[in-house]
């Protein structure tokens, strides 16, 4: 078995991996919707030369060997593009991660009254566990568009004092039954003061009047985007601090370390590709989530801005590309080994986990990868002497997942899963080890370099 990585761990590198974990917390604590993840990869892209293709669609300039460009699709994922020295047909190097997360939405009509309190209604998002959100405050992250177009970023109960709540029964009054909570039972806390001279409806009246100072009607929640998110920056864990606990890392830690690695690689041989999307969490579906043509879209135009495009030659770059699908896996979990095959899954510090195959009982649903593909990584990761381990998620048959690897194999690319791992995943609050996130930015990173083979 692999030993724990902080056991050779030097000083200096202890220091690096603290110093980027600072920023990694940084990025968590701030970005806590697909929206604010896109925002931020974009500010990053731009700072760091990439172009935007939108503007380079409108003002076409030919593209050569180092070029950068990103484009983004409908404020939710982001492809971002550099040029290799090879043609194109030759494939290109992708890390595909998502960055939407198990969370609530509210409803398209939140409000209603219930016992003198003005609630809003909402609907989970993702695989949750529904009891673990309740009790604890909760924030609100997101948009309201206006019919003239015009909108409003919302964001409540993070560093105004203020925050929202799922309530839960006191143990007093529940001693007896063993409660599961339904879909409909997890409703938010909106208000408590009735209004005066209101003639109905007295509790949303005084909530209506407060949104009324922001020019925000009842109405504007159908043209809205508002998520519940747990309250609260990203922290250390445990004593000695080697562990990082924050809301959505999954996927949002190999979404950063994927990015950090493109933003930081200059001139590569081959072309490379970092895409963030989203609704892989409800299965990859949508404009924005990977089964979207978007990306295909992107790397037509980009193609095409290279004097390179041709139908054929964009079929043999998919078709010839290698993939990492970069997502999280299940950790051995010390609470709750039973589930878990100690000598095969995932452990906190024995860095970037690889997941050959995923799927469920009979590696149903799975992306399996080519031998031939894994043995090049290897190569690639032990001349860089970065730590990976090889696992699964769970005992057979114990359960299983899936990623975006098996929708992006359908091109005839060489995908592989290969994530950081996470204890709490899908809670409020998942952890991972800082020793793992720094060696999957650096796995990420060898990667956009590696040689793709004819
Ligand atoms: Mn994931
Ligand atoms: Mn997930």
């Amino acid at each position: 078995m692999k030993t724990n990585l902080w056991e050779k761990c030097s000083k200096e590198k202890r220091q690096e991996i603290e110093n980027f974990c600072t920023e990694y917390k940084e990025f968590l604590s701030n970005n806590k919707t697909e929206r604010e993840c896109i925002n931020f990869a974009k500010k990053m892209a731009e700072k760091n030369g990439f172009l935007s293709l939108e503007k380079l669609m409108k003002n076409p300039k030919q593209l050569k060997a180092g070029d950068k460009v990103y484009a983004i699709n409908m404020q939710k994922a982001i492809v971002l593009f550099i040029v290799g020295k090879q043609p194109l047909e030759k494939g290109i190097n992708i890390v595909g991660a998502h960055i939407d997360s198990p969370r609530f939405d509210l409803k398209a009509t939140p409000f209603y009254e219930s016992s003198g309190f003005c609630m809003l209604d909402t609907h989970y998002y993702g695989g949750i566990k529904k009891y673990q959100w309740t009790a604890q405050p909760m924030a609100l992250h997101g948009v309201i568009v206006r019919k003239d177009g015009t909108s409003e970023n919302v964001v409540i109960g993070e560093d105004d004092g203020n925050g929202f709540c799922f309530t839960d029964l006191l143990p007093h009054l529940e001693k007896e039954t063993k409660r599961e909570f339904g879909g409909e039972d997890l409703n938010l806390i909106a208000g408590n003061i009735a209004k005066e001279d209101a003639k109905e409806e007295k509790f949303i009246a005084g909530i209506l009047d407060i949104l009324k100072d922001k020019n925000i009607s009842k109405e504007d929640f159908f043209s809205a985007e508002i998520e519940i998110v747990p309250s609260g920056k990203a922290r250390d864990c445990g004593l000695d601090k080697s562990m990082v606990m924050a809301y959505g890392q999954d996927d949002r830690s190999c979404a950063f370390t994927s990015l950090k690695a493109i933003l930081e690689t200059e001139k590569p041989e081959y072309s490379v590709m970092c895409m963030l999307v989203d609704k892989e969490e409800i299965g990859s579906v949508g404009a924005t989530g990977i089964r979207s043509k978007y990306f295909e879209n992107c790397l037509a135009e980009i193609m095409n801005l290279c004097g390179q495009y041709s139908e054929l030659k964009m079929r043999r770059c998919l078709n010839r590309s290698n993939m990492i699908s970069a997502d999280v896996t299940a950790a051995v979990d010390p609470n709750f080994p039973a589930p878990f095959n100690a000598t095969t899954d995932a452990h906190l510090a024995k860095g970037i986990s690889f997941n050959k195959y995923t799927g469920s009982h009979g590696k149903y649903g799975a992306n399996d990868a080519n031998p031939e593909f894994i043995a090049q990584l290897r190569e690639v990761l032990d001349n860089e002497k970065i730590s990976f381990q090889a696992t699964e998620m769970g005992k057979v048959d114990q359960g299983g997942g899936g990623t975006i690897a098996y929708l992006m194999a359908t091109y005839g690319m060489n995908v592989i899963d290969a994530g950081i791992p996470v204890l709490n995943m899908h809670a409020p609050w998942e952890i991972t080890s800082k020793i793992d996130v720094f060696e999957a930015y650096r796995a990420y990173k060898a990667f956009y370099k590696m040689k793709i083979k004819e």
